[in-house]
């Protein structure tokens, strides 16, 4: 079969490309080797997490604040089978959701592995082994990301005892023990799930703070209410063993500076060092197409790779490994493709993690503004000074604006807080235009929102809040 543009993977980044093409005219088809579309995000990622998230969270909704709120229900337990159940049926209908959209668009899904022969043609592998060629003026490769694993230490991840972030989504029991190795989003979002079900979670962090490249004072923020729900933290702390013991696993870490190695024992342990682009069997060297010393496909910034008619988007090549991102890209590709200007603005890709309270941020942090010797203002407002916030008990937290000191230019906004991923939104929005602090500031918000505290710490930053 010829094309105008086969994608291999069907990931955020591949299915929204094929998606797009598809709607400007082009005739698509999307490699997938798994057995259902949407990628790591759908499958094992974003969507199951975020289910078992709310799910836990509701849990402890219901076990720490429903009293106080006057709302009176027997003992609040979890039942995990449930959880899993509800977990499964949120991917099942969105990887489904897929699915339809590639029929309503007339994009031919071909099941199978990817293989790159060279301009133009794909070779695919199916399940059985047989071997079908597919054409395409273009190709996009979109094959995401795998478990990076721990640098210089093997483990034997069984996803049974040692888990990777896809083993944590499926443990048949709440363990009474997790060691979580990395303190990054996967790590403490998935720490947060078992911690509220029960687990005795520990997370061990090679950096001096968690959430490395977030800003610095949100991550202290975010560690000291992580640890108010029972996380233990070791930062610092350079793993350099994972073994299965008797009962569990043991995890042997020693401080970055030096000194006496420790050993914690568990039930499991969660390897959440982070991921690595996967262009594993795809035939990039014979193909011809460059990679970087990360593994990662290189490419131009109208994600061309070396070689002509060969691209790459989404976790496969440089940049935030994040859905929206890989999303982002797809549509510009496709633009591309179909003779329009696509276009991927990468100083406004908000990152949220999905912790209690949530985290997120977007543009530059503090430290990142001092490095590049930019003057700037600060305006931080409290949830505790936010009617809305006290109403659902929920005022741990700030907002922090960042503006540019003589231009008003607001350059990052970083929110720690009860819906802060759909907080952010609005700072991403300014941003995308240019807006100033003040144009946040003057912009009416609804009353009483959480939204009136990212109005309030924009007032700071161009003058000062009024309800503080
Ligand atoms: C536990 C977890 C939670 C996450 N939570 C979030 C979140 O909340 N928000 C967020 O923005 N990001 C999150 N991420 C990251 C997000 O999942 C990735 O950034 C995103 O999936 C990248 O999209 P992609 O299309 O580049 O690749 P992927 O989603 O990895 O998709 C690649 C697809 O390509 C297929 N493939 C690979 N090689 C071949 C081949 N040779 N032939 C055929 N098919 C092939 C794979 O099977 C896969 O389906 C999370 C990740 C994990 C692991």
């Amino acid at each position: 079969m010829s094309y105008d543009v086969v994608v291999i993977g069907s990931g955020p980044g591949g299915y929204v490309c094929a998606i797009k093409a598809a709607q400007l005219g082009l005739k698509v088809a999307v490699v997938e080797k798994r057995a259902t579309y949407g990628g790591t995000c759908l499958n094992i990622g974003c969507i199951p997490s975020k289910a078992l998230l709310y799910a836990s969270e509701m849990l402890a909704e219901a076990e720490h604040s429903f009293g106080q709120l006057g709302v009176v229900v027997g003992k609040p337990k979890a039942d995990l089978v449930t959880m899993m159940a509800h977990k499964d049926a949120t991917v099942a209908s969105n990887v489904n959701g897929v699915a339809f959209l590639f029929k309503k668009n007339k994009i031919d899904g071909i099941r199978g592995t990817g293989r790159i022969l060279g301009p133009g043609k794909v070779a695919v592998t199916a399940d059985d082994g047989k071997v079908t060629e597919v054409e395409g003026k273009a190709i996009v490769i979109a094959t995401g990301s795998d478990v990076a694993g721990i640098p210089g230490v093997k483990v034997d991840i069984d996803e049974k005892v040692i888990v990777s972030s896809t083993g944590a989504l499926e443990f048949a029991k709440v363990p009474g023990s997790l060691v979580v190795v990395g303190g990054g989003v996967i790590g403490l979002e998935l720490g947060s799930v078992w911690a509220r079900l029960g687990s005795k979670v520990t997370v061990v962090e090679y950096l001096d703070t968690i959430l490395g490249g977030m800003d610095g004072e949100v991550a202290k923020q975010a560690q000291r209410l992580l640890a108010k729900q029972g996380l233990a933290f070791h930062l610092g702390a350079k793993v350099t063993g994972v073994e299965k013991a008797k009962k569990g696993a043991k995890v042997t870490f020693e401080s970055v500076k030096g000194g006496e190695a420790q050993t914690i024992e568990a039930d499991a342990v969660l390897i959440a060092t982070g991921r690595r682009a996967y262009t594993d069997k795809l035939g990039l060297a014979e193909a011809g197409v460059a990679v970087d010393e990360r593994g990662r496909v290189k490419t131009d910034s109208h994600f061309r790779t070396n070689v002509d008619g060969i691209y790459a988007i989404g976790d496969a090549i440089a940049g935030p490994m994040l859905a929206h991102k890989a999303e982002d890209e797809g549509v510009a590709v496709a633009e591309i493709l179909a003779g329009q200007a696509g276009h991927v603005n990468y100083d406004v890709i908000p990152s949220v993690v999905y912790t209690s309270p949530e985290i997120a941020s977007v543009g530059k942090t503090e430290e990142e503004l001092k490095k590049a010797g930019i003057e700037y203002k600060v305006g931080k407002f409290p949830f505790t000074a936010n009617g809305r916030a006290r109403a659902m008990l929920a005022t741990d937290g700030f907002v922090k604006i960042l503006a540019d000191k003589k231009t008003d230019r607001v350059l990052g906004a970083h929110i720690v807080g009860r819906s802060a991923g759909e907080l952010i939104q609005e700072a991403s929005v300014l941003m995308e235009f240019g807006g100033s602090a003040e144009d946040l500031a003057r912009t009416c918000h609804p009353h009483p929102t959480l939204s009136e505290a990212v109005k309030e710490a924009a007032l700071a930053a161009f003058f000062k809040s009024i309800h503080i």
